[in-house]
């Protein structure tokens, strides 16, 4: 992770928030959570690898011995271990017993798996628990300048890969969703991503009509609209954009005209950001367009999701909902419309809250030609 991010500050403000709460702990296990805390990340394993964060006094780590160098690598100091031989117990009860949790209010992290939650149960029998969200959402979801600078990079990336497609255009012709999206991988670590940071979507003709469509052996056929959906991640931080292209030959009229209506949602849904408007008036500045035009029925989904650490988090931008923007405040604007049988049309960019409005962070053309 980038030493720009400001630990400190957010361990500040997650330990003021949990005496408001009058909350004793914090606990997460590997998840974005974690990193927003400490720098680390990994995937979750069977292995207990826990953060405590207490309102008062020293935060600790418990790790198994092989991954203590990981959490020595993070501003925490105090990091216990347990080897494979002794098992857990007796290092998490000393730190129940050490926060003094067996009786406090304890807030798990909310993917935390049961089988650690339970374990905590059992520790601390006179505890009441919640949510790590309650403390940690209201944090996460206002960018800081380090964040939106490596939101932006991501998203930097993902355009210059966007643009390379389109250069390329006539030659996809002919190859399966699978290889494009094989592709798009090795383009986007080529420019600098991280990994992929979702499950490539790469949905050609008919299968782009199904918004969970992944990819196929399709082969991507003249006049096909392909509906391209990637991110990869910079110092952590993701992308998350689509754009529906057509590598050849000509498509339908009615696409032609779908694919206009979504990219005038789109600019509608991205018009309405400013702070103080809602998520539900993004939603329904994108969602009018698209009912106007006849094809509510077939735009299924939200508008929008937040993104920061996890690329699905709040705010997200549903119909009705009366979640005021906030500046700094990074989300999607991705209306769509599914005709079975016969295509589909998104058009995403991640947008952030500025003080008097919106920045887009995507900036790469929103058209379907690529020439
Ligand atoms: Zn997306
Ligand atoms: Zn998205």
């Amino acid at each position: 992770m980038d030493a720009a991010f400001d630990f400190a500050r957010r361990v500040r403000a997650a330990r003021r928030r949990l005496d408001e709460r009058s909350a004793d702990a914090l606990v997460c296990f590997p998840s974005r959570n974690l990193q927003y805390l400490t720098g680390h990340y990994e995937d979750p394993g069977e292995r207990h690898f826990l953060f405590f964060l207490p309102a008062e006094g020293e935060p600790v780590f418990v790790a198994p011995e092989l991954a203590a160098a990981e959490a020595r690598a993070t501003w925490v100091d105090d990091v216990r271990t347990w080897a494979d031989e002794a098992g857990p117990e007796e290092t998490l009860a000393a730190v129940v017993a050490d926060l003094d949790l067996t009786a406090g209010r304890v807030l798990v992290d909310d993917t935390m798996w049961a089988r650690f939650t339970q374990d905590l149960r059992a520790l601390c029998p006179e505890a009441t628990f919640g949510l790590a969200s309650e403390v940690l959402s209201p944090l996460r979801v206002r960018k800081d300048e380090a964040e939106r600078a490596a939101l932006r990079a991501a998203a930097g990336v993902a355009d210059e890969v966007v643009d390379r497609l389109r250069d390329r255009g006539g030659e996809f012709l002919g190859w399966t969703e699978a290889e494009l999206a094989a592709e798009i991988k090795r383009m986007l670590a080529a420019a600098g991503g991280e990994g992929v940071a979702f499950d490539t979507i790469v949905a050609a003709g008919p299968n782009g009509a199904s918004p969970h469509h992944r990819r196929s052996d399709r082969p991507i056929r003249a006049g096909d609209p392909v509906v391209l959906d990637f991110g990869t991640r910079v110092d952590g931080y993701p992308s998350d954009q689509t754009r529906t292209l057509v590598f050849g030959g000509d498509p339908t009229d009615r696409f032609r005209a779908v694919h206009d209506v979504v990219r005038t949602a789109q600019a509608a849904g991205v018009d309405a950001v400013e702070p103080g408007a809602t998520t539900g008036d993004v939603d329904e500045a994108a969602r009018s367009v698209v009912r106007e035009a006849g094809y509510g029925d077939a735009f299924v989904h939200r508008t929008g999701h937040g993104v920061g650490l996890d690329v699905h988090e709040e705010p997200y931008v549903v119909a009705d909902s009366d979640r005021v923007l906030e500046p700094g405040m990074v989300f999607s604007v991705e209306p769509g419309v599914y005709l079975d049988g016969e295509f589909g049309v998104r058009v995403e960019d991640l947008v952030v809250v500025t003080d008097d409005g919106a920045e887009r962070l995507n900036r790469t053309a929103r058209g379907w030609r690529v020439d």
